[in-house]
């Protein structure tokens, strides 16, 4: 059966037509930011505080591609009598992007919350090698890890959020007393001076009068007799 004419051109119209309703999906990126889901797989971000250096996110990366060097430390013992400790010292760590495939196992693994995602996916290279990045780049990534979601209502508050309003308190509480302390000794101390314009125990109202003003350049009055006045039995001469 040989098709009507024009029935692929009133085809090809109603795609178009069809399309034109549609809403649009393209992304005008970089114009615009892409509006990322908060748990989205960026790049890697170390928080080294918290990094034992127990090595397990590198043996369990499939890729392996994180690199970690570290030495240990002599820490001498806390109190007189007690033993030493040899800790672990980060001199390394970092991941190669290049290789890094997004498992998110490193994540995962980590037994001390030192690795985290953070959405930033803007790193692209030019050379391969800069995919490379080293602790301080993994460092300046944790800036831009979303903060973690609110707990459930009901849920028990963390032991680190209880450990430090507990510190928060007693410092508040010690402030307090403190300043509570100093009020007493101002107000002490207040008690103990005389009041403005009051004699002290011991001194008279007199003593405390102004002094009178004098002229400048001249002398303070004195009880200097007056000029000489005849009497009514000396008469004139
Ligand atoms: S996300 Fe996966 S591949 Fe990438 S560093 Fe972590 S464990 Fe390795
Ligand atoms: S698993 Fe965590 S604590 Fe252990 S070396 Fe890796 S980042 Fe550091």
């Amino acid at each position: 059966m040989s098709p009507i004419p024009g029935s692929g051109l009133a085809k090809g119209l109603a795609v178009t037509l069809r399309t034109m309703t549609r809403k649009t999906v393209t992304a005008q990126y970089p114009d615009v930011q892409p509006d990322l889901p908060p748990r989205t797989r960026g790049v890697i971000g170390l928080f080294e505080e918290n990094c034992t250096v127990c090595m397990l996110c590198a043996r369990e990366c499939p890729d392996w591609c994180i690199y970690i060097d570290s030495h240990k430390e002599t820490v001498p013992a806390a109190a007189p009598g007690g033993r030493e400790r040899s800790r672990n010292v980060l001199d390394r760590f970092a991941i190669d992007f290049s290789l890094c495939m997004y498992c998110g196992i490193c994540i995962e693994v980590c037994p001390f919350d030192a690795l985290f995602w953070s959405p930033e996916f803007e790193y692209a290279e030019t050379d391969i090698r800069e995919l490379t990045h080293e602790r301080d780049k993994l460092r300046e990534w944790m800036w831009t890890v979303p903060a973690p979601p609110a707990l459930d209502p009901a849920a028990e508050e963390p032991k680190e959020i209880a450990a430090a309003r507990k510190a928060a308190d007693k410092l508040a509480a010690q402030a307090a007393t403190e300043a509570e302390a100093a009020a007493d000794a101002a107000a002490q101390a207040t008690a103990e001076q005389p009041a403005a314009g009051q004699p002290a125990a011991g001194q008279s109202a007199q003593d405390t009068r102004p002094a009178q003003d004098t002229p400048a350049g001249q002398d303070a009055p004195t009880d200097r007799p007056g000029p000489d006045v005849p009497t009514a039995e000396e008469g004139p001469a």
